[in-house]
């Protein structure tokens, strides 16, 4: 995960609990006896390697079922992460046993995004890139192995039956009928529904654990069913698919995953997941020392929606553009906003990793966006609404030179020339007619400076039949100009940023702002009437996106699609990868300079 941007003082990772386990595990030499035969395998297939060259093996194991948000992105840091810390590898791993959902489209969008964060599967000569359907042989096999053993039967209640069987937290579930089937009953039962000889839902396949278990999920769970669905991969070779809670424990041990981390959602299902890889274990299937699970506290931020349901009405009923929309807290939109992949590191960093249910302030991430946009990014010159501003005493067929910083902290990032003629462009709301208290701008008989340039003084404005403001007329101090010896013999309060109206290069640029106007979209507020029900569209920002005209300062038109630059007084910007065209690159604003929500939203 190294990366060439990192900031120079980028912290050493602070400790946390799943640190903390790992640094013990090492230090107990846990997994220094594992083998590892190059790819994932069984015991038997894995013994047959050297000894595993990883310290440690984490992954991430996206479902190919919709886009990755940041959610996944602080999972996606945590598992890369700890790899590369510790002197391990971490795997990605397409989680791809469900038959129905899958699509090219995601998996190709999700390989984009663990890149653009800038992890890598591909390290220590290893390429960790796997498919959980490639194991199927494996799972199937293991099956019958626990139907062998006597762990595993055949049940053919109705789906309702099982649910009324399966008891409540508060009472005991009822054995099965079926539950004392024998070995033999069972296997040629699961070899015909492997056949396809049975229609979905007929049979399932359950672990014989234990019916009256306080745990719900230890009461005999359902482990392979009956779909006759074509797979994306695999295509009509199965007619029965194993269980999530089945496939993710295999999958793991399958990898050698030693730290298999995952949100608490999971934690009821450890004591399965333990049982589950004991029990094929103790069938010399698998490797030890097992995987270990272990539960983390999911990303909540305000302002943001990250729950795949929603993101997909978002789209499907057109209240953003697309998944990159750059509103979008998908990755793909993060990216197209301007985000950088390593504010997502430092913001990562900085929220940390425990098992307490947190809610994270949006503002915390555009923190760390800005910080390290603010070491990386050049500045430049941007005009958001224009207004001309004409200087009477320059002659009309004068340009020159001003030069301008391209980044006030490196001054090895140089500085470039800026051309300064006798009309530029000033903001509108740097020049007011009638000054309000305090105002240090322009207005008639004030002074201010035009940054990099000269010294004005304002002498009025031109209007419109409407009473329109239109222009804004000046002299200039030619003894004032930056960098020269008389610079500051005229003192100023007011800063102007500007472009020469002969030189701009008038470019669209659009203005994101959150894509939510409350903290908790769609949850109740204090007020409510006890029956409401809020839908979290109704608390989408109505302004959430600006297209404007600017003008900008000439050699943002060399923009390449992805670069961005601080506009100054005005935030971070963006030319955007997919409208932007060489020589008239199109501008998205990824954040302001400064927080505008204020920290109670
Ligand atoms: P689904 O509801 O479809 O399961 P999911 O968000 O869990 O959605 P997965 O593709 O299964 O999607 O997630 C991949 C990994 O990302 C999982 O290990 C999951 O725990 C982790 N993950 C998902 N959402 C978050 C989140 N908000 N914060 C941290 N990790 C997350
Ligand atoms: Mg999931």
């Amino acid at each position: 995960m190294s990366s060439p941007n990192q900031p120079a003082n980028s912290p050493a990772p602070a400790a946390n609990f799943i640190r903390n386990i790992v640094e013990a595990d090492l230090a107990a030499g846990k997994h220094t006896l594992r083998h590892w035969a190059g790819k994932p395998g069984t015991a038997s297939d894995q013994a047959s390697g050297p000894l595993d060259p990883a310290k440690i093996r984490t992954r991430f194991p996206p479902e190919p079922n919709g886009y990755l948000h940041f959610g996944h992105a602080k999972s996606i840091l945590l598992n890369f992460g700890l790899a590369e810390q510790f002197g391990g590898r971490c795997h990605l791993r397409f989680d791809d046993t469900n038959p129905e959902k899958e699509e090219q489209e995601y998996v190709d969008a999700i390989v984009d995004s663990v890149k653009w964060l800038g992890c890598s599967w591909e390290t220590g000569g290893e390429t960790n890139l796997y498919q959980a359907s490639n194991y199927f042989d494996w799972m199937a096999q293991f099956a019958e192995y626990l139907i062998s053993a006597g762990h595993a039967y055949v049940d053919s209640q109705s789906a309702d039956e099982m649910r009324a069987n399966r008891g409540t937290l508060t009472q005991p579930g009822q054995d099965s009928p079926f539950r004392g089937r024998s070995v033999a009953e069972n296997m040629d039962l699961f070899k015909h529904m492997q056949a396809g000889e049975f229609p979905d839902g007929t049979h399932i396949l359950r672990a014989k654990i234990d019916m009256s278990a306080p745990n719900i999920n230890l009461r005999d769970p359902a482990i392979y069913r009956i779909r006759h669905a074509t797979h994306h991969n695999t295509g009509d070779k199965w007619c029965v698919y194993p269980m999530y809670t089945f496939a993710h424990p295999i999958e793991d041990a399958l990898e050698n995953i030693t730290h298999s981390i995952c949100t608490l959602e999971f934690e009821d299902q450890r004591p399965f997941y333990d049982w589950l890889l004991e029990r094929l274990a103790e069938g010399g299937l698998l490797q030890r020392p097992l995987p270990q699970q272990i539960e983390f506290s999911r990303l909540n931020l305000t302002y943001v929606v990250l729950s795949k349901r929603k993101l997909i009405q978002l789209v499907d009923e057109k209240h953003v553009e697309a998944w990159d929309d750059p509103r979008m807290p998908t990755l793909v939109g993060a990216r197209r906003r301007g985000y950088s992949a390593e504010g997502f590191r430092l913001f990562a960093e900085r929220i940390g990793v425990s098992k307490n249910d947190s809610l994270i302030d949006y503002v915390l991430f555009e923190e760390a966006q800005r910080e390290v946009m603010n070491l990386s990014d050049e500045r430049r010159i941007g005009v958001l609404d224009p207004l001309k501003l004409i200087i009477d005493n320059y002659p009309a067929d004068q340009v020159e030179e001003c030069f301008a910083p391209n980044h006030p902290l490196k001054t090895e990032l140089g500085q470039r020339a800026m051309p300064f003629s006798r009309e530029l462009w000033i903001e509108a709301e740097d020049f007011m007619e009638v000054p309000s208290k305090g105002y240090r701008r322009l207005f008639p008989g004030n002074m201010a400076r035009l940054r990099y340039g000269y010294v004005v003084e304002c002498t009025g404005c031109d209007k419109d039949e409407n009473g329109r403001i239109v222009a804004v007329h000046c002299n200039y101090l030619p003894e004032t100009k930056s960098g020269t010896p008389g610079a500051d013999s005229v003192k100023v309060k007011g800063n102007l940023h500007w472009v020469s109206v002969a030189h701009a290069y008038q470019a669209e640029v659009r203005l994101y702002d959150r894509l939510f106007s409350v903290p908790a979209p769609g949850a109740r507020r204090e007020g409510d009437a006890p029956d409401l029900e809020r839908d979290f569209l109704d608390d989408l920002n109505p302004v959430s996106k600006q297209s404007i005209t600017a003008q900008l300062e000439a050699s943002l038109k060399d923009a390449k699609p992805e670069e961005r630059f601080q506009f100054e007084r005005h935030g971070y910007f963006v030319a955007d990868r997919i409208d932007s065209k060489a020589g008239t690159p199109v501008f998205n604003r990824a954040v302001t300079l400064k927080d505008s929500w204020g920290r109670a939203g």
